[in-house]
């Protein structure tokens, strides 16, 4: 079998974790797998890195980032291969350019073109096991580019998928996906199957095992991920296309506090303005989740949105002068809020899944500001204050009856 294995920062953060790793992948090469191996930095290493960067220059260009940044995956590839060197096993570390990694030239945000494996494949042939460095790449004018924080799990996949391997593991610090962080709530329970749809959802919505874009890839080129843990040897949590039916109405509870809740009072009800509002925002870059219009009374209307939690001052600004102009009534933005969202494929064929979800929150005294629903999941925004206490009364609702 070819089989993809990624190990994030946590799961090489020091010698032991190294080595501990180095066991992981020498032990399924030695039953006769060919082996691809993704790392990230260890440990904090792209944190630091990005603190040096802000020493010498808070407004370095983004192809100087990206050429620091890389440096955090190129000393991780070669600390694992020394450690299997070690072990007795052939091995060769690989850098993105390297592995065939070519990019757009969207530095610090770069998309894969396409994964020229023919190295890879000779390296495999001599029955190497090989290292590659997660995250980056190489553009069409020999620079070197980067794919956006958490872009390892990219990485992996797009070696998964053009590789047409047999499976692709992404190893971490938790041993899966979880009903509800399982740091924060007591009875969370790890889940054995996934969908895709419901991984991006997840994933989107603030839980942090893996990165969106790659599960995208994943489904898009149906490559089966597996989400375990490097540190205890237990099954994980398997993403695939037709999840094994749980008879769940949902599959997990998110929590994101990365959210600014834009206000915009007494605006004119008329053609055009909602066009005229999100077209300024989307020319500042800033990406909108949640939108809720009230009904027109008197001439005039209130829009409310969110954005992530840094851009809500940006948001205003890039309203303001139009704001100003059609004499709107007050606009804010407040950054103490949370979205908690429930996520499940299961809640398509049955009536009252948000319902139950607004229930459990009423009983726990919890206000709900908006409220955004898609097939498969009910998001509500409330106070941030209210998060913890919310997510613990939803899941107990689904899960601990
Ligand atoms: N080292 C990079 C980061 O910390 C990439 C990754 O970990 O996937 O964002
Ligand atoms: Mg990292």
């Amino acid at each position: 079998m070819l089989i993809v294995q990624k190990f994030g920062g946590s799961s090489v953060a020091d010698a032991q974790r190294v080595f501990n790793v180095a066991r992981i992948v020498t032990e399924t090469y030695d039953k006769g797998n060919d082996m691809v191996v993704v790392v990230s930095a260890q440990g904090d290493t792209t944190d630091d890195l990005i603190e040096k960067a802000r020493e010498i220059n808070p407004d370095a260009s983004k192809r100087e980032m990206d050429m620091l940044l890389s440096a955090g995956e190129q000393m991780s590839v070669a600390l694992l291969a020394m450690a299997i060197e070690k072990l007795g096993r052939p091995v060769v570390s690989l850098l993105g350019w390297q592995a065939g990694f070519l990019t757009n030239s969207n530095y610090s945000a770069a998309r894969i073109k396409n994964v020229n494996t023919e190295r890879i494949r000779n390296e495999l042939d001599k029955h190497r096991i090989v290292i590659v460095a997660g995250f980056q790449g190489i553009n069409r004018h020999d620079d070197v580019t980067t794919l956006g924080r958490g872009g390892s799990d990219t990485s992996a996949v797009a070696i998964a998928a053009t590789m047409r391997a047999d499976l692709c593991q992404i190893y971490t610090d938790v041993e899966g996906v979880y009903t509800a962080d399982p740091r924060k709530v007591q009875g969370a329970r790890k889940l054995t199957e996934i969908t895709y749809d419901e991984m991006l959802e997840l994933a989107t919505l603030g839980a942090q095992v893996l990165n969106n874009r790659s599960v995208d890839m994943a489904k898009k080129y149906n490559v089966e991920l597996e989400v375990l843990s490097s540190l205890k040897q237990v099954p994980g949590t398997k993403v695939k296309e037709v999840a094994k039916l749980e008879d769940m109405l949902i599959k997990s509870v998110a929590k994101d506090t990365n959210v600014a809740r834009v206000m915009l009072v007494g605006v004119p009800d008329e053609p055009g303005v909602a066009f005229r509002i999100f077209s300024l925002v989307a020319k500042a870059h800033i990406n909108v989740d949640i939108i809720l219009q009230s009904v027109g009374r008197d001439g005039t209307k209130d829009i409310a949105f969110t954005v992530s939690a840094d851009k809500g001052e940006a948001a205003l600004n890039a309203l303001r002068p139009y704001l100003e102009q059609v004499g709107a009534k007050q606009y804010s933005y407040d950054d103490s809020v949370a979205k908690v969202s429930i996520v499940g494929a299961g809640m398509e064929t049955h009536e009252g899944t948000a319902a139950l979800m607004f229930e459990a929150l009423a009983d726990a005294n919890v206000n709900i500001q908006m409220i955004a629903t898609s097939e498969i999941k009910v998001s509500v925004l409330i106070a941030r204050e209210d998060a913890d206490r919310a997510v613990a009364a939803v899941h107990k609702r689904f899960f601990e009856n």
